[in-house]
């Protein structure tokens, strides 16, 4: 089966960010609002495997694909998020960190032992965004890249 995060026609309308090494996209099965991914396009399993070139860009790709996500959700609280490998629970196996804006009252507790009994329920059960609703999302984390674009190419 090919990989979700390889396919270009899968990520074309997910797709709000990249650089050389990386893309980020807007989950298609948000539990939170602004819920994100930041991907390598190289198809790699783990963080152990980054090249020199993206060990070197990644804190700074993910500074820039955060960014964006809290300017989206409107806060300045976040779960960053690494699942490595079948024990912690990574389900496609091409190496993919979360990005979950948090506000009070949100879907996911605070508590990390109830944090991630609710992450797991909320990912079995949340809706999957419809192609449109995916498109006017992508549409408005693209603006805000744009209109914060000298902030980002700071960070
Ligand atoms: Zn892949």
């Amino acid at each position: 089966m090919e990989c979700a995060f390889c396919s270009e026609t899968a990520l074309k309308f997910e797709k709000f960010y990249e650089d050389k090494n990386f893309i980020a996209i807007y989950n298609l099965r948000p539990v939170v609002k602004g819920h994100c991914l930041i991907i390598p396009k190289r198809h790699i399993e783990s963080m152990l495997e980054l090249n020199d070139s993206e060990r070197k860009d990644f804190i700074s790709f993910s500074n820039k694909a955060i960014f964006i996500a809290l300017k989206y959700a409107n806060t300045n609280d976040f779960d960053l998020l690494l699942q490595k490998g079948e024990n912690a629970g990574q389900s496609i196996k091409h190496l993919h960190f979360h990005i979950m804006p948090r506000k009070r009252n949100d879907n996911l507790a605070v508590n990390k032992k109830e944090f991630f009994q609710s992450f797991a329920e909320k990912e079995n059960t949340v809706k999957t965004l419809t192609q449109s609703e995916m498109t006017a999302i992508v549409s408005e984390l693209k603006n805000l890249s744009e209109k914060h674009r000298v902030q980002i190419n700071e960070l």
